[in-house]
């Protein structure tokens, strides 16, 4: 079965390196030919090249770009393809992609594989990236049923665990999770620099350590994919980092009122709950 991928970034290259790994054959199209030379070079596809008729042969197209550039990928891909080739993404947030293609192809289901690193392009791509990782795949009432079980197989062969759910609830789940932890991070880094003192800054920035590295990590990532997130799931992320200011000026007003009591149960209180999440 040849499998499409378009934009061989990080997301793209990965996912095409493990596929092709795992004996598929797999067709890219990238923008740039330098790209499509590295990806054949580095054995990351079998094929690749700028034109989309190379996926003309692909029974399931992955779209790797930027959420941005999906809707007119797809409408580039779609007089190449055959009406059973099954079309998918990778994108990070659901609710505006699956809107917007499902009525442009009907074999389309939305997915996003929920790993990454701080990196982007090609040369960041990695093997095994999603193994052990959550690839979630957000069918809607249209979505063809043996799509979404062909899909959840190839996820599954990435050793990726498998979740199914409406993108609306996809996007809310992942304000939490992801996107409000990559503005918080952000918030973090900022409030930091924010120090007047010079050399108290400096010092900071020279005894940073782990706890700092485990805090500051998404919010130092791809400023593009932070962007992304912010603007397409904008009323999830605004709903979650309301309630996350609320939360911030609780933990103020114990240490304002010197309530240890209360900081130190509600501290108990998120060291348990930290245990339900799977990371
Ligand atoms: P990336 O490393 O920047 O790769 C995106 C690739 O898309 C680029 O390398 C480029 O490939 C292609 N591209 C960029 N702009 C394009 C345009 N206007 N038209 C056509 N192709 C374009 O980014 P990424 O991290 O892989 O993210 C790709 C997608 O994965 C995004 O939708 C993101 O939401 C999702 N995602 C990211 C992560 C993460 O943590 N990074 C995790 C899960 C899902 P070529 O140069 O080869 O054309």
């Amino acid at each position: 079965m040849p499998i499409g991928i378009v934009g061989l970034g990080l997301i793209g290259g990965s996912l095409a390196w493990d596929l092709r790994s795992l004996g598929w054959e797999v067709l890219a199209v990238s923008r740039r030919p330098e790209i499509c030379e590295m990806a054949i070079a580095r054995r990351i596809a079998n094929s690749a090249g700028v034109d989309f008729s190379l996926l003309a042969a692909a029974d399931v197209v992955f779209v790797c770009t930027p959420i941005s550039a999906m809707v007119t990928v797809v409408k580039r891909l779609i007089p190449h393809l055959s009406p059973r080739t099954i079309v998918t993404d990778v994108g990070s947030v659901k609710t505006p992609v699956v809107e917007a293609i499902t009525p442009m192809w009907e074999n389309f289901v939305g997915g996003h594989p929920m790993a990454g690193t701080e990196d982007s392009g090609l040369e960041a791509a990695q093997r095994q990236l999603f193994a052990g990782r959550p690839y979630v795949l957000t069918p809607v009432e249209a979505t063809p049923a043996r799509s979404v079980q062909t899909l959840s197989e190839i996820a599954r062969s990435l050793q990726s665990q498998v979740y199914h759910c409406n993108p609306t609830e996809h996007d809310r789940a992942v304000a939490w999770i992801s996107h409000l932890p990559a503005i918080v991070s952000a918030g973090l880094i900022d409030a930091c620099t924010s120090e007047a003192d010079a050399a108290i800054l400096k010092l900071a920035q020279q005894l940073a350590s782990s706890g700092f590295r485990d805090t500051s990590r998404v919010g130092g990532g791809n400023p593009e994919l932070g962007t992304m997130m912010a603007r397409y799931n904008r009323e999830e992320l605004r709903r979650s980092l309301q309630q996350y200011r609320q939360s911030l000026d609780r933990l103020i007003a114990y240490i304002d009122r010197e309530d240890w009591a209360a900081l130190s149960q509600k501290l108990e209180q998120t060291q348990q709950a930290r245990k339900q999440f799977n990371c």
